[in-house]
């Protein structure tokens, strides 16, 4: 009950100012606050996981509240809300990785040309 009174309180001004929190941008279907879920907040910034119970699109969005004003970034996503929260805490890939992994899949390509 305390989590539903949080999320309330957290999308309730969101959803006041952002049609992104009413409506799917993918088939227009209503979203409710069932739908949406917390992944990560701290301080007074929130990401947040809606998943359209009509045609199984997510969003992850990323809400800011201040005394300013609300600013909030969305992005369609594959995510469901697991994923999300699993990623959420694991470390970012670096250049080094994705380096390491372009050589090894380029000695594969490589080595497959050269059986032939
Ligand atoms: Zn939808």
């Amino acid at each position: 009950m305390f989590e539903k009174s949080r999320l309330s309180q957290i999308i309730e001004p969101l959803r006041s100012q952002f049609m992104i929190m009413k409506e799917c941008l993918a088939c227009k279907g209503q979203i409710s606050d069932k739908s949406i879920k917390i992944v990560a907040e701290e301080d007074n910034s929130y990401m947040l996981h809606l998943a359209c119970p009509h045609c199984q699109n997510s969003l992850v969005l990323l809400a800011s509240v201040n005394d300013i004003g609300v600013g909030l970034v969305g992005m369609m996503s594959d995510l469901n809300y697991d994923d999300a929260k699993r990623l959420y805490t694991k470390e970012p890939i670096d250049e080094d990785y994705l380096l390491d992994a372009y050589q090894t899949l380029h000695k594969i390509s490589f080595n497959k040309y050269l059986n032939f």
